[in-house]
């Protein structure tokens, strides 16, 4: 499938320079986000994941509908103060901002593998971020799955480490 066509790019949001892809157009066509989430499933199959986690808010459009078709646990990863139990926290650079991610300290147990999900892997941050909470709680990240890879910000050398697979790359 194309996944381009279904995807918006807006200029210049949040900020100037950005190039925001938008996957709300992405996911309001019921059987593009189908085929979208089917594909990302069949590599958390193949990469036999026993848990998916994902960071807010994008994350969780990609990685719960994956758990689900898979029967497995979904561990949601947020911004500082927004978990309500004990966490473990990791600060991060975006393309655009800081911040710091946290996860619940009894979320994953050791030797569990993990697939992380999100919508779009750019300067590989917030994905690098989520990867050390995942392996400071034991996990094994066996993969990573994006709908979207912004090729030119090249977020891969960062996390060369790990499996990467995504949908579409912009160049
Ligand atoms: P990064 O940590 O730089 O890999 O950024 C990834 C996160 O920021 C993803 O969760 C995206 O939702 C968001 N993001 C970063 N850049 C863009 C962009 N150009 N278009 C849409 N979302 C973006």
């Amino acid at each position: 499938m194309d996944y381009k066509k279904h995807i918006t790019i807006v200029e210049d949001w949040p900020q100037k320079g950005i190039r925001f892809k938008d996957i709300t157009t992405l996911m309001q066509n019921g059987p593009a986000y189908k085929k979208a989430i089917m594909e990302l499933t069949e590599y958390a199959k193949k990469q036999q994941a026993d848990v998916i986690v994902g960071p807010e808010a994008r994350g969780f459009v990609v990685g719960c509908p994956i758990a689900t078709e898979l029967e497995l646990g979904f561990v949601p990863v947020r911004k500082k103060g927004k978990l309500p139990r004990e966490v473990i926290e990791c600060d991060y650079g975006l393309e655009y901002g800081k911040d710091c991610l946290t996860i619940h300290k009894d979320s994953i147990q050791p030797g569990q593998r993990v697939v992380i999900t999100d919508d779009l892997l750019a300067t590989g941050g917030t994905i690098e971020a989520t990867t050390k909470l995942v392996e400071e709680l034991g996990g094994e990240v066996v993969g990573l799955a994006f709908l979207i890879e912004l090729a030119y910000i090249d977020g891969r050398k960062k996390l060369e480490q790990y499996d990467i697979f995504s949908l579409t790359t912009y160049e």
